[in-house]
């Protein structure tokens, strides 16, 4: 398996992230009790994200998940690519995926730049931790590809601002406790320039969470609907009316650099089904890594952009584009490795590897459809009419 470290294909790391990564491998060969309760396959999503919150509590106190993260925020300093580091190492020794913390991924980047600094001194370490998680309330009924037409409202009151509305779509809501909400705080007409991005606490009354489950079992998404629901002005995430420059700073995450950190667990995937027996010269697994190798290399220079204080625009949509084929050229080959896959055998290995499938005919849509990236590749990079 490939890693990162010495790798030809990613270039030599930089001396600090070299010495993290030399240093936390030597952590991992120990094999901690919380890496070994979670590096296998757990059906039930619910014991699943205890048992990643378990492993990110140990990482946290050991100092390993602090590393990436700002110290004003509770971290130790350092950036992405200690990050990167971090969850190749992890899924390389058996974890299966981030789980609810994908979102420190996706989320937590915009939060850390963009956030009340005073706020996320509080509330990153708790979600480095695994003490609380979040979730992005962006979609709703009526908006999701045309995200400018969300109609949750946020009005001003009591110094503060209260929100009414309904999100769908809300991936890991049940399991958090601070969702991310934009909300309209101009007139219909204002579309991207009238939404503003708030931080919500999904525990006060008048929010309520109802888990969506999907086809392959999970409750991973959910609609979330807020009654008039109180927030403190030191919640909001940028500038009032600036919702839309938070939501593309998420999704310039969501879309590139998320790519690296899920890739390494497609790897673990095609590891852990190897010994299904594969025969030689499989035309699908070949396929699987073909397109594996294109991400990895994509993603990463997403990942070092990112840590040069750069971004990739519009070319962040390749990534999702390539990240999704990969998730299912992978899954294509497990289904066609695996012959319990399809005929309900129920041990933890089979049932993990049907969830993994059945999620990966949806991968095209979160995040921004296929279509989109297509439409964001034709308009911005190619320049068609
Ligand atoms: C697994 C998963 C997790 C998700 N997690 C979250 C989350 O945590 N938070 C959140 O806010 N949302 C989340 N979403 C929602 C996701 O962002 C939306 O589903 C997505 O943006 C598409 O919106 P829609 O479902 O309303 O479909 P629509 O926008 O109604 O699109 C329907 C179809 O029409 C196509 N289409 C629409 N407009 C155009 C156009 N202009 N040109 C060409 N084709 C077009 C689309 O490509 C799609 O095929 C998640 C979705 C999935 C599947």
């Amino acid at each position: 398996m490939l890693h990162i470290t010495g790798s030809s294909e990613s270039g030599p790391l930089r001396d600090d992230a070299c010495a993290y990564a030399v240093a936390f491998e030597e952590w991992l060969a120990t094999r901690p009790a919380a890496l070994e309760a979670a590096a296998h396959p757990i059906a039930s999503y619910e014991q699943r994200v205890a048992a990643t919150s378990a492993l990110m509590r140990v990482l946290y106190d050991e100092g390993w998940a602090r590393y990436g993260w700002p110290e004003q925020l509770g971290g130790l300093g350092g950036d992405i690519v200690h990050r990167a580091v971090m969850w190749e190492a992890l899924a390389r020794h058996g974890l299966l995926s981030m789980a609810v913390y994908e979102h420190l991924e996706v989320l937590a980047p915009t939060l850390a730049a963009l956030g009340n600094p005073a706020l996320m001194a509080r509330l990153l370490p708790r979600f480095l931790s695994g003490t609380e998680t979040w979730s992005q309330g962006f979609s709703e009924p009526d908006a999701g590809s045309d995200l400018a037409s969300a109609r949750t409202r946020a009005v001003a009151r009591d110094g503060g601002w209260a929100i009414t509305g309904r999100k769908i779509w809300t991936s890991w809501s049940r399991y958090a406790t601070w969702c991310l909400v934009l909300a309209r705080t101009g007139t219909t007409e204002s579309r991207h320039r009238g939404l503003t991005a708030f931080v919500v606490d999904l525990r006060h009354p008048g929010v309520e969470v109802r888990p969506i489950v999907q086809a392959n079992g999970t409750d991973e998404l959910a609609e979330v609907t807020f009654d008039e629901v109180p927030v403190d002005a030191e919640r909001l995430v940028g500038e009032i009316g600036g919702g839309w420059r938070v939501a593309m700073h998420i999704l310039a995450h969501e879309r590139g650099t998320y790519g690296w950190f899920r890739h390494n667990f497609l790897q673990r995937e095609v590891l852990d089904n190897l010994s299904l027996g594969a025969p030689e010269g499989d035309t699908l697994l070949g396929n699987a890594l073909l397109d594996l190798a294109a991400i990895r290399s994509s993603s990463f220079a997403g990942v070092r952009a990112h840590a040069a204080d750069s971004v990739l625009g519009p070319r962040a949509a390749f990534v999702k584009l390539m990240l999704a084929a990969s998730e299912q050229a992978v899954n294509d080959w497990v289904l066609a490795s695996d012959p319990d896959l399809a005929v309900g055998v129920q041990d933890d290995h089979v049932a993990v590897n049907r969830q993994e499938y059945l999620f990966s005919r949806i991968v095209t849509v979160y995040g921004g459809s296929q279509q989109m990236q297509l439409d964001t590749i034709a308009k911005q990079i190619l320049r068609l009419p």
